[in-house]
């Protein structure tokens, strides 16, 4: 098997910050990390150099529709190759594919379509630059009419174990996250359902006020999706959802950190009181991510991109173009340690899916997925299971 040894000048692992690091990989896997100096080298392990270059895990997204001109939706073998090819030239080296809301026929298809492609290619090394699809996020259709930003009116449904039950059917195993408003009559029911299938659950596209968060916070959401988006709005005598993610400690907060879903100090008081632990960054990118301005899809809808925003035909922002690299630049203009804003896109992603000793993370027995960060943090390498660039 073949082995390499990087060397860098600095490694985030993201638990530790290693000067003058090594980072040994054996076929898909990292087989070692530490110190250069302590760390024994494999026998015949071939030497890569990055001076001046940081190495952190590979970023992990759990919450994206698509990229290269393609949405998870179509649910083929090619769309989502092309989807996992374009996010890994960024740094993103595994993600949760991300539905819409659809007609339950359609979103059936999709998650069978990518059910089918997860369990595929999890029979096969990668031989080149891709990102692994970890799973499926469910985004809607048990949303909030009233939150449901450009999420089609016609096809959310009332909470339904029944319809849960359906798509977990088709999911074979895949099911990561379902999103859902906890303010709707059976929504518990479903928390119970989903969280018997071993899904974390998310609180987003909501109305709910704070009692009903808490309540769901109770009885075992753990996770809020796109923070403050379609979401009901803050009040200090009415504090609504905000209140009960924001103050919850368990609960883990996306961010899209792009600087146009959310203002900066809203930003700092997410980082300050879900403390760089409970921060997730995500893209929520669509399929117009790494492709220029015009016109794409989201779903069944038409999404316009200019300057890199995405809306719809009313102007309602519908998902990003963000890339996670970018995310976390963002996130360190605000003044957040590297090593915290890291784990924002890799340990703590990871952890969420219970995957934190395989993914968004440099230890042994991990799998081989590295970014090689410059002095401005744009990404000069990146190696997805072993594979890829390791240009430094
Ligand atoms: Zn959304």
């Amino acid at each position: 098997m073949q082995s390499l040894a990087i060397h860098a000048s600095r490694v985030l692992t993201p638990f530790e910050d290693i000067a003058d690091g090594v980072v040994v990989i054996q076929g898909s896997k990292i087989s070692e990390v530490g110190p250069r100096g302590q760390v024994v080298l494999p026998r015949g392990a071939r030497e890569i150099p990055a001076k001046g270059k940081t190495v952190v895990p590979g970023f992990v997204d759990v919450h994206i529709h698509g990229a290269g001109g393609r949405d998870v939706m179509a649910g083929n073998a090619e769309s989502l190759e092309i989807i996992a090819g374009t996010v890994a030239r960024y740094g993103t080296t595994s993600f949760v594919a991300t539905t819409v809301t659809a007609s339950q026929a359609e979103t059936c298809e999709s998650v069978g379509g990518i059910a089918r492609f997860i369990l595929k290619s999890s029979q096969f090394a990668a031989r080149e630059l891709s990102a692994e699809i970890l799973g499926i996020h469910f985004e809607g259709p048990f949303i909030s009419k009233a939150r449901r930003g450009v999420h089609p009116e016609e096809w959310i449904l009332p909470p339904s174990t029944e319809v849960l039950a359906e798509f977990l059917k088709e999911a074979r195993g895949t099911a990561q996250i379902l999103t859902l408003a906890p303010e709707l009559p059976g929504a518990f029911d479903l928390i119970a359902a989903a969280r018997q299938a071993g899904l974390v659950v998310s609180i987003g596209h909501t109305d709910a006020n704070y009692e009903q968060a808490l309540a769901a916070i109770h009885a075992g959401a753990t996770h809020a999706a796109h923070v403050y988006n379609a979401m009901r709005p803050f009040s200090h005598r009415g504090t609504g959802v905000l209140g009960a993610v924001l103050t919850s400690p368990k609960v883990s907060a996306e961010l899209i950190a792009d600087n146009v879903h959310v203002d900066e100090a809203a930003m700092r008081m997410l980082v300050d009181l879900k403390t760089p632990e409970r921060v997730i960054l995500v893209s929520d990118g669509t399929s117009a991510t790494g492709m220029p301005d015009g016109k794409y899809q989201l779903g069944k809808l038409q999404v316009k991109v200019s300057g890199g925003v995405c809306r719809n035909t009313e102007g309602k922002l519908a998902g990003s173009t963000l890339t996670l690299d970018r995310a976390l630049r963002n996130i360190v203009a605000l003044g957040v340690p590297l090593a915290s804003a890291v784990r924002m896109v890799t340990a703590n992603p990871a952890r969420q899916l219970g995957l934190g000793s395989r993914k968004g993370i440099l230890a042994p027995g991990a799998d081989a997925d590295l970014v090689f960060l410059d002095d401005k943090l744009e990404v000069s390498g990146v190696m997805t299971r072993g594979v890829g660039l390791t240009q430094a």
